[in-house]
């Protein structure tokens, strides 16, 4: 009798202790840092799969780069602009999505969003050594060519032709959400319920914490440097993408000068916004719609997003004014006082 109650205590302490470890090791997660896609890429990921779901996801970040990147010759990107007005090139499955998906926002943020925006990204040259304020003729010359009408779509060959020599495609104000909505399906994949992924911005928060209390993601404030955040949203499974003119720009003669472009005039944007978030399911939606909206400002901006279902935004404006959509009114919290938060839009 006492030898069996002594076995019963041992395999008891032995599955405690088992079940202790298992418990450990969901609550550390693996975090990996990298540079990928001209950014800073980031991951926290919990669960036992957690190493190798990590490396499987960094990995397909590389592999969409290398299909899409303009800055890589050998991307299926730089091919298909070599060919511009010659013939088309056929298209792996995720770079004929990303372009199909990319006119589907232009037409819906009337121009706003538009791929062929390249040669304009390429005269400013913002983040190169290059950057400069360009000439306006030179600008009116550049914009000729930016039109996404010109991008001529087969579906069939699965191939993309653009209609004019000087013609190019910049994959760069969605390629980013793209890989996010990849990266999950890879984590998903390797049964991860719990991670948080940011792209250089591009954040999903996979799931909730591993204490079953949902994620709080900070809102960056884009009149500081990289870090500090005005607030934080409450979120389950979302993709939350933040465009805004503190990333990527250069000062001349004290005007800031920065990466998203206005199609309509060849110039940085400018129509009173300083950061546009956009929180959705899909972080393709949410990464084609900050910069569409960026680009559209306050007013374009909110009737689009209130336009969507299940997409919601917080717009800051130059005045530090924060407009909220209805559905992130609960989980929106301003910390920083600075900033007015205006309600009832
Ligand atoms: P980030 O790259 O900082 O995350 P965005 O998603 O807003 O920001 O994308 C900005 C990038 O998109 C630019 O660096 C440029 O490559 C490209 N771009 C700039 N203006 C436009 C535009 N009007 N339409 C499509 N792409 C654009
Ligand atoms: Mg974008």
């Amino acid at each position: 009798m006492q030898g069996s109650r002594k076995k019963w205590y041992v395999l008891l302490l032995l599955t405690l202790s088992i079940f202790l470890i298992s418990c450990k090791s969901d609550s550390k997660p693996t975090q990996k840092e990298t540079y990928l896609m001209g950014t800073v890429i980031q991951f926290k990921v919990y669960g036992k799969n957690a190493e190798k779901a990590t490396d499987e996801a960094i990995k397909r970040v590389s592999e969409i780069e290398k299909k899409m990147s303009v800055n890589i010759e050998t991307s299926e990107v730089s091919k298909l602009n070599a060919k511009a007005g010659v013939s088309g090139e056929k298209l792996n499955a995720d770079t004929y999505s990303v372009i199909e998906k990319s006119i589907f926002y232009s037409k819906l943020s009337g121009g706003a969003l538009d791929a062929t925006i390249e040669p304009i990204v390429k005269l400013w040259g913002i983040g190169t050594d290059k950057e400069r304020v360009p000439l306006k003729t030179e600008i009116n010359e550049k914009l000729k060519d930016v039109n996404y009408k010109d991008i001529i779509l087969d579906k069939k060959n699965s191939t993309v032709k653009l209609r004019r020599t000087n013609q190019a495609i910049d994959l760069g104000a969605i390629a980013k959400g793209y890989t996010a909505d990849e990266v999950k399906k890879v984590l998903l994949n390797n049964k991860i319920s719990s991670a948080i992924i940011n792209l250089g911005g591009n954040v999903y928060a996979l799931g909730n914490k591993t204490d079953g209390t949902s994620w709080n993601i900070g809102i960056q404030n884009p009149l500081s440097t990289r870090g500090e955040y005005l607030g934080t949203i409450n979120v389950t499974d979302k993709s939350i993408v933040t465009s805004g003119n503190y990333e990527r720009f250069f000062i001349k003669d004290g005007i800031r000068y920065h990466h998203i472009f206005d199609p309509k005039n060849g110039y940085p944007a400018n129509k009173g916004l300083i950061s546009t978030t956009i929180v959705s399911d899909k972080s393709i939606d949410g990464d084609a719609l900050s910069t569409s909206t960026y680009i559209l400002g306050l007013d374009k901006g909110l009737k689009l997003v209130e336009s969507i279902k299940g997409v919601e935004a917080i717009f800051i404006t130059n005045d530090k004014k924060i407009y909220v959509t209805p559905g992130l009114k609960g989980s929106f919290d301003l910390t920083n006082k600075e900033f007015t938060y205006e309600k009832g839009r």
